[in-house]
């Protein structure tokens, strides 16, 4: 069913503390921890609880769940004091945009100069 934890999803067994993280914050909808292979000084992945291959498919089932999601970002960022001078929140969507793991999360990334466009 839509939503509903996948076994081999990695993401899921994060939610359900199957597989450790270095989880920042939680929500009674999402869980945002620190990326394993860090790209930045602050590089934190804010996930739902809700398992949805990407983005887009969640913003279509669950919108408030993606809001909280974006909200969790902006949280993230004050959290690690990156609000002020700037980051950036990336949603890769699809294998050929940098996307390896298919359970939607937000890449919330600062604390260094940040380079536009994007690789
Ligand atoms: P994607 O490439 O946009 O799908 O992002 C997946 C991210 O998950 C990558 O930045 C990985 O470094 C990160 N990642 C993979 N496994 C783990 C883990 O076990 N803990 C934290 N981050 C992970």
């Amino acid at each position: 069913m839509a939503g509903e934890p996948q076994p081999d999803c990695l993401f899921c067994k994060i939610v359900s503390g199957e597989i450790p993280a270095t989880i920042v914050r939680e929500t009674d909808t999402t869980v945002a921890f620190r990326d394993i292979n860090p790209q930045a000084p602050t590089h934190v992945l804010v996930i739902p609880r809700l398992h949805y291959p990407d983005a887009a498919s969640l913003g279509a089932a669950e919108p408030q769940v993606l809001a909280d999601v974006l909200c969790e970002a902006g949280n993230v960022a004050a959290d690690d004091k990156i609000d002020a001078t700037g980051y950036r929140v990336v949603f890769n969507t699809g294998a050929g945009a940098g996307q390896t793991v298919f359970h939607a999360h937000a890449h919330v990334l600062g604390g260094r100069g940040l380079e536009w466009p994007p690789g």
